[in-house]
């Protein structure tokens, strides 16, 4: 790759920018400022202007960026030369400094096509930097890493539809305090009901997408498909009255198998038509889409999660691929897998870990905080622990005193989930003396 991140600045910039800012100084300009104005399709570069007799090189080259493919030594065409088109937009120029400003950094570019039927001819081409630095990490996010609670120890509960989050001030601070539960803040993040009914339309629209395709293989494929119960019927009365049989364009049976179900013929064999093709690629497409966005969300979630309740989390110890087999849709709406995993990272990034705690020692989801056990099955939402059997009264959301149960849930070895023990002296003085309800502020998130 040829060229600098000012050469470029200077051929592409936007018409508010002050005359010969540098890549720096563009930097520092307020938030919402353009900074680039390149055209949609970006110009040819042109070679280097040599600095002595004849051609110059590409290495003297400090204009626009570029990629230039070289021939080789027996390369009789000539360089392939790219013109680059930098991401531009909100927020992006921060990122160019970062990964581009410095020359002398090692790094590697590869030239990757996806499919996209919006764009002429269905595919876009993209050159992928990777600079050998640390990662780029936003002001905004760096400062909200460096305002999260150090002081806390939180509990997670994660569930197929919401993750309850519950948080307490660390021991020296709550022995010292005359109400302990005063400061306990718990958070329950769930789907709002406008994004749940975007998922809903997009689930619909996906399930009419598929149809289509399976319209589509079957109709071009007809030898591989029996005759659907209705047509069957169809031709049987048609046969009987005398009538020639008539042509089905899409059969509605099952695909032709062998005894053990396999079908006779594979399905990567079959006939596709470039209906088939196109409406794939866009769905393929949407579904790209659909996962970015819930990546985006999870982050998003887990950044706010963080700032609340700090990075010292403790979550129960569970194999999510279990509730997907039972809970497949409710689990696919929500994504608890992916918002565990982007905590992970966001308590690892602000400095702290997300903490794994056994079941089988800490029975999180079985017990009160005062110590008693208290039995319920998955129905039971609400947790409500017997005063006649000495129990303390508590009552409260199922999953958020299961989570404030993981706050005060110590690990002898952070690495080995089977060491996790529950401190009940500690968390029966803070939740349960308060009175019949959970301490503390509750906190929606979405
Ligand atoms: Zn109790």
């Amino acid at each position: 790759m040829h060229g600098t991140l000012a050469g470029h600045l200077a051929a592409h910039p936007a018409p508010g920018l002050p005359e010969g800012a540098t890549p720096a100084q563009a930097a520092a300009l307020p938030p919402g400022t353009s900074v680039l104005a390149q055209p949609r399709t970006m110009p040819a570069p042109t070679a280097p202007r040599s600095r002595g007799q004849g051609q110059g090189v590409w290495w003297e080259h400090d204009g626009p960026l570029a990629l230039v493919y070289a021939g080789g030594p027996d390369g009789h065409r000539g360089d392939l030369v790219v013109p680059v088109r930098l991401p531009q937009g909100a927020g992006q120029w921060p990122h160019l400094l970062h990964t581009l400003s410095d020359p002398e950094t090692f790094h590697k570019v590869d030239l990757v096509r996806h499919q996209d039927p919006a764009e002429p001819g269905g595919w876009v081409y993209e050159a992928h930097l990777m600079v050998l630095a640390p990662a780029y990490v936003p002001a905004s996010t760096a400062g909200r890493r460096a305002q999260a609670p150090t002081g806390r120890r939180g509990g997670v509960d994660g569930n197929v539809s919401n993750l309850a989050v519950v948080s307490v001030p660390d021991e020296p601070v709550i022995a010292g305090a005359a109400s302990p539960g005063a400061a306990v803040v718990s958070s329950k993040v769930a789907t709002a009901s406008d994004e749940r009914d975007r998922i809903a339309r997009r689930e619909r629209k996906r399930r009419r997408r598929q149809r289509a395709l399976e319209r589509s293989r079957r109709a071009s494929n007809t030898a591989q498909y029996e005759l659907g119960k209705r047509q069957r019927k169809r031709q049987r009365r048609r046969q009987a009255a005398g009538l020639s049989p008539r042509q089905v364009t899409v059969p509605g049976g099952p695909r032709i198998a062998r005894a053990d179900g396999t079908p006779r013929r594979s399905h990567r064999h079959d006939t596709l038509s470039s209906t088939y093709r196109r409406l794939r690629a866009r769905d393929a497409a949407a579904a790209q889409r659909i996962t970015q966005s819930r990546r985006t969300r999870a982050r998003r979630t887990a950044g706010q999660i963080v700032a609340v309740h700090g990075p010292n989390l403790v979550i129960e110890d569970c194999d999510i691929r279990g509730w997907f087999r039972l809970w497949g849709r409710a689990c696919a709406r929500f994504t608890p897998g992916m918002l565990i995993t982007a905590l992970d990272h966001e308590c690892a990034n602000t400095g702290g870990r997300l903490l794994r705690a056994a079941t089988r020692t800490t029975a999180l989801s079985q017990h009160c905080p005062c110590g008693h056990r208290v039995p319920k099955t998955l129905r039971v939402r609400t947790h409500h622990c017997p005063t006649q059997d000495g129990g303390c009264g508590l009552t409260g959301d199922r999953d958020l005193v299961s989570a404030a149960l993981a706050a005060f849930t110590h690990l002898h070895d952070s690495d080995d989930p089977s060491t996790a023990r529950v401190d009940y002296q500690t968390s029966r003085r803070v939740l349960c003396a308060a009175g019949p309800g959970l301490p503390g502020a509750l906190t929606e998130m979405m």
